[in-house]
């Protein structure tokens, strides 16, 4: 559960000012625990910190593999779509993903390479190679890739 901490500490804490839109946080692996500065837009905002979806998404606990990295280090946040799990923004890709373990969410900065390619009639592979080097496959699909026409891809601008 979400408890409050002082204003006047949480800035220390987390080891950053606090910012006009982003929420910032940080894991303190030592203490097992997420600190989460709110924006100065969430403050203004004002009611009960602990309602803001941020804090809600804490509530829910964090997949500690996700924050593999990112620990004992002040983070921007964001709330994963599709678990609602309170991640780091720092990751490139960001890769957020269901309960079941299926892609909900991919996000690449410094992209040096994108290259779509359909399979057939039910299937789609995306390359993307980073600026660094990294690449990363990402397979789209039917579930029932003998289906033909589940499955649609266009370009919308
Ligand atoms: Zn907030």
């Amino acid at each position: 559960m979400t408890d409050l901490v002082p204003t006047e500490d949480i800035e220390r804490i987390v080891g950053v000012a606090r910012h006009s839109i982003e929420h910032w946080g940080r894991a303190v692996s030592a203490e097992q625990t997420v600190y989460i500065l709110h924006s100065k837009a969430c403050l203004a905002r004002g009611g009960d910190l602990c309602g803001c979806p941020y804090s809600e998404a804490l509530d829910k606990g964090i997949e500690m593999a996700r924050w593999n990295g990112y620990v004992d280090m002040a983070v921007p946040l964001w709330v994963s779509a599709g678990t609602g799990r309170l991640l780091p923004l720092m990751a490139n890709p960001r890769v957020g993903t269901d309960e079941d373990g299926t892609l909900d969410d991919f996000l690449a900065t410094d992209v040096q390479m994108i290259h779509f390619e359909a399979l057939d009639d039910s299937q789609w592979y995306a390359t993307v190679k980073l600026a660094n080097g990294e690449l990363w496959q990402l397979n789209f699909g039917a579930i029932n890739t003998r289906a033909r026409g589940y499955a649609r891809a266009e370009q919308v601008s």
